[in-house]
This record gives structure tokens, sequence and C-alpha cells, in this order.
């Protein structure tokens, strides 16, 4: 029998050498390709780029986009290792497949609004909306990483009639490559009534909380702008006549599930000396026809306060206690309340 360390303070690079150990950590380490910004795009978008298949139905319609080089930059030598990197990428730039496509959807009447988002960012930090091709251009040339453009969801499924919000969702993939869905969800909603007229106005556009924190209405109509689900559901039951366990839960189990499918040779840690675990938030859109989108995959992600100790025991005995197996009186009581989704990553 092997001898297991649970291990969250390994350096990356060490995982799988601790002498005499098999170790579990709680990362994929190539959980990137869906976590990163860009990485999604290219994980997910692949396909349709390639083929000219569709994609998929529930992901908006993403780019990547780098900054343009100008021959001044070219010159200063701090910048070359940023330039070396920006050429090596320079063929995954997608700025005239996004103009092609920009023009398209627009001429079909189906909307001109896009979100900038970058690489690497979060909380909603240094994202532009705009419906002007050359502002987002110029916006991502005065900027020092790679950035996705994506096609804003112009008629979201507004709160009252009036408050955008989006959906988190923990998923975790267990050492065993299961996918678990955490029952409990939140929304998390804006202060604002939206205005899809003026773009620059962020708080009634991001339900960022770090964004929705300063508005003098936050807590004003959610404590702490958090909805939890069985209220979303009662909401969407008297309001809209549907429910989430019918109408919204199985696209959001679908959408998971698509994704691991797309990127699981990147997560595989097959011949490696440890096993992996982790925990990741999907955040998701509704549109006004009550269609679920991806809006993106967070790698650690954050967690509503009053979810956080059950979602902490409910994570170890769903990825840990398996591995470690504890005497029946150490095993912790509380309900799990990780659903697996049928399906294995191995399969
Ligand atoms: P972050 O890592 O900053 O949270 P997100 O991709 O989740 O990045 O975007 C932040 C917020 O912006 C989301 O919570 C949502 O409110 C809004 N948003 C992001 N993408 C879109 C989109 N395609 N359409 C409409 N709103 C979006
Ligand atoms: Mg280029
Ligand atoms: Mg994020
Ligand atoms: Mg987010």
């Amino acid at each position: 029998m092997e001898d297991w360390v649970f291990s969250t303070h390994t350096p990356v690079h060490h995982t799988g050498h601790e002498p005499g150990f098999v170790q579990i950590v709680n990362y994929y380490r190539g959980s990137g390709c869906l976590c990163r910004k860009t990485s999604m795009v290219s994980t997910l978008c692949k396909q349709w780029k390639e083929t000219g298949q569709e994609p998929f139905e529930w992901l908006p319609p993403s780019f990547i986009l780098y900054p343009n080089i100008t021959p001044e930059q070219e010159e200063q030598s701090d910048l070359k290792s940023f330039i070396a990197q920006k050429k090596r990428s320079i063929k995954t730039d997608e700025r005239e497949e996004f103009k092609q496509y920009f023009e398209r959807v627009r001429s079909e009447g189906k909307g001109c609004i896009w979100i900038v988002k970058s690489a690497a960012g979060a909380k909603g930090q240094g994202v532009l909306i705009s419906s002007d091709v050359e502002e987002i251009l110029h916006f991502t040339d005065s900027k020092s990483q790679a950035h996705i453009v994506q096609k804003y969801l112009e008629k979201p499924l507004l709160l009252s009639g009036d408050r955008k919000f989006d959906i988190r969702s923990w998923v975790l993939v267990d050492t065993q490559f299961d996918i678990y869905l955490y029952k409990e969800g939140v929304l998390r909603t804006s202060s604002e009534p939206y205005n899809a007229t003026d773009l620059t106005d962020l708080t009634s556009h991001l339900t960022n909380h770090c964004l929705q924190e300063h508005s003098q209405n936050y807590g004003k109509y959610e404590e702490g702008n958090e909805l939890f689900f069985d209220e979303f559901n009662r909401y969407l039951q008297s309001q809209h006549s549907v429910t989430l366990s019918a109408s919204i839960l199985p696209q959001i189990e679908n959408i998971i599930l698509e994704c691991f499918k797309a990127c699981k040779e990147h997560l595989s840690t097959a011949g490696f000396a440890y096993k992996s675990f982790q925990l990741f938030g999907f955040d998701f859109m509704i549109d006004e026809a009550f269609k679920v989108w991806l809006i993106e995959v967070n790698g650690s992600p954050a967690c509503a306060k009053k979810l956080l100790p059950s979602l902490a025991e409910s994570l170890i005995q769903t990825a840990v206690d398996p591995v470690f197996p504890l005497s029946q009186e150490q095993q912790i009581t509380a309900e799990n309340l990780f659903t697996k989704i049928n399906y294995n990553l191995t399969q």
C-alpha cells in the first residue's frame, strides 16, 4: 500500500517528487486551458475556427487579440522579450477574423456590442464594453497583454425587469476524473438598473462584487448583492413559470460536461506520480429566452461566505476522504452537496 500525502504547499514543479510519498494536489496543472481567458477561447473555439463548424452554442463568440507592436516599441530594449513573445503568438491573433465576424453579426441585426477582457484578468478589472471596432482595437493595442473580445450578451434576463446578474456554480473534478456539481449556487446581482445605452456605466453591466461594492445601492436589493438558488427558483416560478431544475440546471450540467470533454487531455495526470483534484468556479449568464451561456471558468474560485463551511466539508468528503479513508467516527456526517455528473473523463 502506498503512503499518501495531501499537499497544498509544494511548489508545482516538486509535485510527485516527495520521497516515499505519493501526493494528492488541489490543482490540475493543465487547468489553465479553461481558466485562463485566452486559453479557454482557443480550447473551446478551436473546432469552430478550424472547420467552420458552429461553435458551442452556449459560448458567446470570442476572439483572441494581441497588442500590435509599433516600430518605436520595437526599438525599445526593455520591451525586447515582450516583443519576442508577441511575435511568437502573432499567428494566433484573430483581429481580422474578429472584424469580419463583427460586421457579419452587425449586418444580420444580431447586435454590435462586444466585451473585452484581459487574458489573466479577474474581478471585472480592465474591461471594456464597446460597439466600436476601432475603439476595441485601440484599447487592446494600448495594453501589454493578450485580450479576448467576446460577444456581449445584449439581452440578459433581468431581475424584476431591470437588474443584471450572473451565476456562480462550483464544480469539482476529483482524483478519479469524476465531475461533481455543487447543489447550491449564487447569483451576483447588480445594484443599478441595466443600461444598454450607456456602455461606460460599468456598475450596470458587470456584476462582480468588487465593482458593485462601490455602488450606493450595494446590498439594497439582496444582502451583499447575493441571491441563492432557493430564492431564485421561487422568483423564476412566480415571475416566469420556469424552474431551475427543469430549465436551467440541465443546461449548466451540459456546459460543464462539454467544457471538460474539450480539454480532458490537458488535464490528464496519467503517468505522473501524483493525483489531482480541483475546485472550479463556473460563471454563467441567462438570457431573456432562458438560455444559459458560459462566461468564464475560474481555477481558484471565491465562495459566498454563507456557503463556505458546507462547501469545504463537502469538498473534503468527495475529494479527500476516498483517498485517505477515515474511521467511521472520524467521518464528516454533514450532507454532501456535491452531486456527480454522470460521465467520467477517462471514458
Ligand atoms: P472576471 O474574471 O473579471 O469575473 P468575467 O468574464 O466573469 O470576468 O466578466 C465579469 C462580468 O462581466 C461578469 O460577471 C458579467 O457580469 C459581465 N460579462 C462578462 N462577459 C459578458 C458577456 N459576454 N456578456 C454580458 N456580460 C458579460
Ligand atoms: Mg497579430
Ligand atoms: Mg474570473
Ligand atoms: Mg467572473
